[in-house]
């Protein structure tokens, strides 16, 4: 089977990993080419080492609740090399009005579900609590999807979307909570409230039952990374492919029929024919390889929205920083009218970020909420980075190491009725038989989502071959 795979991030690279393993199992002869528009395979996912620095310039983990990505790093024999959080440090802090507050232990995402942390919290007033705590008796909702921002609103007030939900999930998803689907990004809690009605107790039941992940029982925290950082897993990725599978610095321009099969044409003038190909590119960019395919289709996609976004990691001696970095960092509500979404303590929260006597601080801006920030140079988003970091935890002195990433249209929003989009597009799909899709844009933005889109879809069109 010729197999063209488009777009050499996690997602691309999953589903051609998982094509030669399917491949192998069958007796397969498998044709296997992924081409990349950039100079380098990983899309966002990015490390660099810089002066005893380890610094990463995309995703900095992955989530060990979902198996899909521990389970590939296991098949590549990663496992040893995985590293877990130092949950010593287990706490995010919340920015507001001025000062840090430790998020109360216990609070998940949305809710409360420990009793004296959240009475005895800083960041809420009495009246918020009290509407929280009015979760407790309220009657369902009636909708299938709703904005998140609705739905918090709705079952515990304004104050936890404000401080708390707001901000979190900008930190996801950098989105609007007013926008964003909550079927497609966090079903669990539409699930809570369907089967328990108040989401506060279903999720106290749940931690009561469940060992949650990161305490002493559990062998991998929530969040999990590899000793080298996450270039590593898109590096051993790459080793796995047969050689000279990689095409890199030829940017697809569009598929078309070609006999029985397809085929994918690059701008750089490069053909490539197969009998099977998947797109595993950012939503926007495969809605342009398809448009002459199934225009239809090439706008459901293109109507995905797109959010960018920037880091700005910065190194300092450990007493310059006068906070007690006792966490894994803290993340700012709107209302506080910040440009920065949130900032990682990624030395603390991570062995290995920093040289001795040495930490790493990564700011996080930009967001579907503050686009604007993004127009600024290199060295004033610096500087932002840095006077905001000066407000929060009082560093002032002069970085040791400055980085900044751009990420322009990398982050999919998942805006309401996201999931029905996606079935849509997946009932257009079926009339294309040997094309599929992978990526963040369709079932889940995280690294672990990923690789799942990706090896379903290596999966699929593999299914009937062997
Ligand atoms: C700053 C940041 C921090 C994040 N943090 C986390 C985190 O901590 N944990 C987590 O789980 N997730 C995180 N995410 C989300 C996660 O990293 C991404 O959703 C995921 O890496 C996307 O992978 P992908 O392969 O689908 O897309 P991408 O990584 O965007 O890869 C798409 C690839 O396609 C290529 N391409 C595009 N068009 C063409 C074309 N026409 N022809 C050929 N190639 C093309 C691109 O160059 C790119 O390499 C973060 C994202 C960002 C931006």
């Amino acid at each position: 089977m010729r197999l063209v795979v488009v777009g050499g991030g996690i997602s691309g690279l999953a589903a051609a990993h998982r094509a030669v393993e399917v491949a192998r199992e069958r007796s397969v002869p498998l044709e296997l080419t992924l081409v990349e528009a950039r100079e380098r395979l990983g899309g966002t996912i990015a490390t660099e080492r810089a002066d005893g620095f380890l610094v990463e310039s995309g995703p900095d983990s992955f989530l060990s609740e979902k198996p899909w990505a521990l389970a590939l790093c296991r098949r590549l024999g990663l496992e040893d090399r995985l590293v877990r959080t130092d949950d010593r440090f287990r706490k995010t802090y919340v920015w507001f009005r001025g000062r840090l507050h430790a998020l109360p232990d216990g609070f998940q995402l949305l809710a409360p579900t420990r009793f004296a942390p959240f009475v005895g919290s800083s960041l809420f007033s009495w009246s918020g609590k009290a509407r929280m705590a009015l979760d407790l008796v309220l009657p369902r909702g009636v909708a299938d999807d709703e904005s998140l921002g609705a739905f918090v609103r709705r079952r515990l007030g304004r104050e936890a979307l404000e401080r708390v939900a707001q901000p979190l999930v900008a930190g996801i998803y950098t989105a609007d909570p007013d926008d964003l689907s909550l079927a497609a990004t966090m079903p669990r809690f539409l699930e809570a409230e369907r089967r328990g009605r108040s989401v506060i107790l279903a999720l106290w039941r749940a931690s009561r039952q469940a060992p949650q992940p990161g305490t002493s029982g559990a062998r991998w925290s929530l969040f999990v990374t590899l000793r080298n950082g996450m270039e590593e897993l898109t590096a051993e990725l790459a080793a796995r492919l047969p050689a000279g599978a990689v095409v890199l610095k030829q940017r697809a321009s569009g598929v078309e029929r070609h006999g029985t099969g397809w085929r994918v044409a690059t701008f750089e003038g490069g053909r490539f024919d197969a009998d099977a190909v998947i797109l595993a590119t950012e939503a926007h960019a495969t809605a342009r390889t398809l448009r002459y395919v199934d225009p239809a289709l090439a706008t459901l996609l293109g109507d995905i929205p797109y959010a960018s976004a920037a880091t700005v990691s910065l190194g300092w001696r450990r007493e310059d920083v006068p906070h007690a970095l006792d966490g894994f960092g803290f993340v700012v509500p709107r209302i506080e009218g910040r440009a920065l979404l949130a900032a990682t303590f990624s030395s603390v929260k991570y062995p290995g970020r920093a040289p001795e006597g040495r930490v790493l601080v990564r700011a996080f801006l930009g967001g579907a909420l503050n686009a604007a920030v993004l127009e600024e140079e290199d060295a004033a988003l610096a500087a932002r980075a840095r006077a905001e970091l000066a407000a929060a935890i009082g560093v002032t002195a002069e970085p040791l190491l400055t980085r900044v990433s751009r990420w322009p249209a990398s982050m999919p929003q998942y805006r309401v009725g996201h999931l029905a989009r996606v079935e849509t597009l997946e009932r257009r799909l079926e009339a294309l038989p040997g094309l599929a899709l992978a990526g963040a844009a369709y079932r889940g933005v995280g690294i672990a989502d990923c690789v799942r889109s990706g090896e379903a879809a290596a999966e699929r069109l593999l299914a009937g071959s062997g």
